[in-house]
């Protein structure tokens, strides 16, 4: 599969507008890019994270890949398929203590072929370390990528996603709303989209620390390279949005958020995840009763994916 392929691949993600009297009540328009629906083992964001990550090892003659997640990882587990698709190797270095039996998310990345390594919290930590990663690169013959594939590539790829968009709806959308962990997803999409396209990252964790820093960074990065002096000077067209991570990864749900999940998935047949996708639309349902965006706002909620991890969530 080359660039354009991949692009045409994203064209074909489906958009659905979702009907509930509280939209039409505060009258906007709700759409999801179902890109859940992108691609059956590599679905959601993880895919276009990956894509230019992939391509800056092939070009740099790596054959095999490494890279960092929890045992729940949906990275993890986008990296070991993509590794089977694209003929790598695959080596996931994983938060903590083996538990036996494997999980659902680790046994099918150890059936596409991941070897698995483990990492005490204490070593886990110096993930992000440079020094640390071209240890491993050195020691593993492998490309690095970082967690949750939150690098410029990363972003880059899902600039793709943003640009796609833009052009399925010929700009005709005012806001985007995007999941955060990392906020790699929020700054592609906000460079893809228009400047005058606000696109609203809602986060998953509790206190976003450096995320916007983050954010900030891979904007300017990406506007860096596509070389638009234009660009540079203009506002931030992306915001974060708090407050709705019910006490960040792997917390227990509000009973009403759960019962928010059930109805939202029984009225629209789109299935949600509870670390990210869950708590992005309770925001979006929440904001728009607000009054939070005008009337005549047409948004467009991007569905990252993330079905998998629902499979070790009770
Ligand atoms: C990884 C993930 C995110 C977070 O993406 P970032 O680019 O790290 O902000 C959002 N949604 C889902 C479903 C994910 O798996």
């Amino acid at each position: 599969m080359n660039l354009s392929e991949f692009s045409q691949k994203a064209q074909l993600v489906p958009l659905q507008t979702l009907d509930f009297p509280v939209f039409q009540k505060a009258g906007v328009e709700v759409i999801v890019r179902r890109d859940d629906l992108f691609d059956s083992e590599l679905s959601g964001n993880k895919f276009y994270k990956l894509w230019f990550n992939l391509e800056a090892a092939r070009c740099k003659g790596f054959r095999r890949i490494l890279t960092f997640g929890g045992a729940y990882s949906n990275h993890i587990h986008a990296s070991a398929a993509a590794g089977k698709r694209f003929e790598f190797e695959t080596i996931g270095l994983i938060r903590g203590e083996e538990s036996l039996p494997l999980n659902p998310c680790l046994t099918d990345a150890v059936a596409w072929g991941m070897q698995l390594q483990y990492l005490s919290r204490e070593d886990y930590g110096q993930r992000n370390n440079p020094e640390f990663q071209a240890w491993l690169a050195n020691e593993f013959d492998a490309f690095v990528i970082p967690e949750g594939g939150a690098n410029i590539e990363g972003a880059k790829g899902m600039q793709i996603a943003g640009e796609v968009l833009s052009k399925q709806l010929n700009d005709d959308f005012t806001s985007v709303c995007v999941a955060c962990g990392t906020g790699t997803s929020l700054a592609g999409v906000a460079v893809g989209v228009k400047e005058n396209q606000s696109v609203y990252g809602f986060s998953a964790l509790k206190g976003e620390g450096d995320l916007a820093q983050n954010v900030r960074r891979l904007c300017q990065a990406l506007k860096a390279e596509s070389h638009s002096l234009s660009q540079q000077v203009l506002p931030e067209n992306w915001r974060l949005i708090t407050g709705f991570h019910a006490g960040g990864y792997a917390k227990r749900l509000p009973d009403f958020v759960e019962r928010f999940w059930q109805e939202f998935e029984w009225k629209t047949g789109i299935l949600l995840d509870p670390v990210y996708t869950l708590k992005m639309f309770w925001g979006v349902f929440y904001l728009v009763q607000q009054g939070f965006w005008k009337r005549g706002s047409r948004i467009v909620v991007i569905h990252s994916g993330g079905l998998q991890g629902r499979r070790g969530f009770k």
